[in-house]
């Protein structure tokens, strides 16, 4: 049933990619295939299930955020962290800079660009992005996930927005390290490179918890996975998590590279892959994938509603 349902949404998710735009700001990402589509769901009772081009890799982009968040909890503490970052959403895009300035000296959570800056600015050692990586490759239970170096470049030379922010912020005293490294840190976890079979894997061991469903090993702590399901709630989709929590309800962290990932509550991990964007950054083929696996195997976090329910206004 599940196998079914998955082919169903990824075939509703090719009937619209045209709609949507690859993200060119970062020059990089200009040469992904907005015809690519794909997901993999990995259940907490071990099962996996995949259709379409699930094993097409793609770098992280924001979805890095909810890993590099995780780290900074677990080396430089809770609160370190939410000294320099909020717990609210924004209602703005993800890279704006407006409320740095009009709100808050300090970014409003972490799963924005400032907010994300911020946090990787606490993460402490020689060697942040090392840690980064480990964490990467424990969490997607892939021990192959490495940078892509063309990203990383490209979004260094491209990145000025951020660098302004990054600078903003290095002003406030939010940043307290060097600007330029923070960056760099941030630039990089952004250009990791996975596929949505790792996302399934890393929405899964949240969904359980943060427990690996296929070992029983805890992963991270129970409190950190917690707070990250709930930061993808609330601020996941960007300035869309508001409509996509009302239609769609499943705990989900979208990135410029066309990648969702998402995680139902002590039943899956969901991967989505499809580089054509929403004008809000928002994956168009992946959204409509998990708009019908969330109708179809009712997965909406306030109860499911199913495709019976033909009268339903959403
Ligand atoms: N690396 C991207 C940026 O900083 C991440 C944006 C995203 O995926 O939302 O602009």
């Amino acid at each position: 049933m599940i196998q079914e349902a998955l082919e169903k949404a990824v075939s509703e998710g090719k009937s619209v990619t045209k709609s949507g735009k690859i993200a060119t700001y970062i020059p990089e990402l200009s040469k992904a295939n907005t015809e690519h589509i794909g997901a993999c769901i990995k259940t907490v009772s071990g099962e996996t299930y995949s259709a379409g081009d699930w094993q097409q890799p793609f770098t992280m982009q924001s979805i890095s955020k909810t890993i590099s968040l995780t780290l900074a909890l677990q080396t430089a503490g809770y609160d370190k962290v939410f000294s320099k970052v909020g717990l609210e959403p924004t209602g703005d895009s993800f890279n704006s800079i407006v409320k740095l300035e009009t709100r808050n000296p300090n970014p409003l959570n972490p799963m924005i660009n400032a907010g994300a800056i911020a946090t990787a600015s606490c993460i402490p050692g020689d060697d942040p992005f090392k840690l980064f990586l480990d964490l990467a490759r424990k969490l997607c239970l892939n021990e192959n996930i490495s940078l892509n170096t063309e990203v990383f470049l490209s979004e260094k030379r491209a990145g000025m927005r951020n660098r302004s922010m990054a600078y903003w912020m290095k002003s406030e005293n939010i940043i307290e390290g060097d600007p330029e490294e923070t960056l760099d840190l941030y630039f990089k976890m952004c250009s990791v490179n996975v596929n949505a079979g790792d996302l399934a894997s890393w929405g899964v061991i949240l969904a359980n918890d943060g427990v690996n469903p296929y070992t029983g090993t805890r992963l991270i702590e129970s409190w950190i996975a917690r707070l990250v399901k709930t930061f993808m709630m609330t601020c996941g989709m960007y300035d869309g998590s508001g409509e996509f929590a009302i239609k769609i309800g499943i705990p989900s962290k979208s990135g410029v590279g066309g990648g969702i990932l998402s995680s139902v509550e002590a039943r899956m991990g969901i991967g989505v892959f499809n580089p054509s964007l929403d004008p809000k950054g928002n994956s168009v083929g992946g959204m409509r994938i998990l708009e019908s696996l969330s109708k179809s195997l009712g997965l909406h976090y306030f109860g499911g509603h199913t495709r019976d329910n033909l009268k339903d206004p959403i």
